[in-house]
């Protein structure tokens, strides 16, 4: 009854960018090594630029969810990690 979805919604220059999927794996080692050592500077999965933000948005027993920001390339996104197996995938 509704019109169907857009899937490319229309959107500013100044809004925040998403984590690229493909850069998803280095997001999940950006957020280990950022949980191994919290003061120590991380990478952007992004840019690469060290000063990466994490904030541990977690709130649930089920699922972690981080929100990562870079000021640099004004990466802005929240990772969802489900609890489960851990995730196979090395630091390179
Ligand atoms: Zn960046």
């Amino acid at each position: 009854m509704s019109r169907a979805t857009r899937s490319s919604p229309s959107k500013g220059t100044d809004v925040a960018k998403a984590l690229p999927p493909e850069r998803m794996p280095r997001a999940l080692a950006a957020i280990t090594a950022w949980r191994t050592a919290p003061d120590a500077p991380v990478s952007c999965p992004v840019c690469g630029a060290l000063g990466l933000t994490v904030i541990d948005q977690s709130a649930r027993p089920y699922a972690e969810w981080y929100q990562l920001s870079c000021t640099a390339c004004g990466l802005q996104d929240m990772v969802n990690i489900p609890l489960g197996p851990p995730v196979a995938g090395g630091l390179d």
